[in-house]
């Protein structure tokens, strides 16, 4: 599932800023209808927000079981080796 995610930031991302280009290219032609290229990009951001947001609470400590903010080695709640 985490790799799924993953995968799941990586392409929203790319799509993200696929989109993001076409508009910029239209503005720079002087085309201002935008709305469909709006829409997708808008729908991206959203896919990696809600990946990011599930990245940041599936990231849990196995031994105290509470959110791990950093990918650090060690847990900052209970100090274990992860
Ligand atoms: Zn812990």
């Amino acid at each position: 599932m985490k790799k799924v995610v993953t995968w799941g930031l990586v392409i929203s991302y790319i799509a993200l800023c696929i989109a993001i280009c076409v508009i910029g290219i239209k503005i720079f032609d002087g085309n201002y209808d935008i709305v469909a290229e709006g829409c997708i990009a808008f729908i991206f951001l959203l896919i990696s927000c809600g990946c990011n947001i599930y990245r940041a609470f599936s990231n849990r400590c196995p031994h105290c079981g509470k959110i791990r903010l950093s990918n650090g080695k060690y847990c900052a709640h209970c100090g274990k080796e992860i």
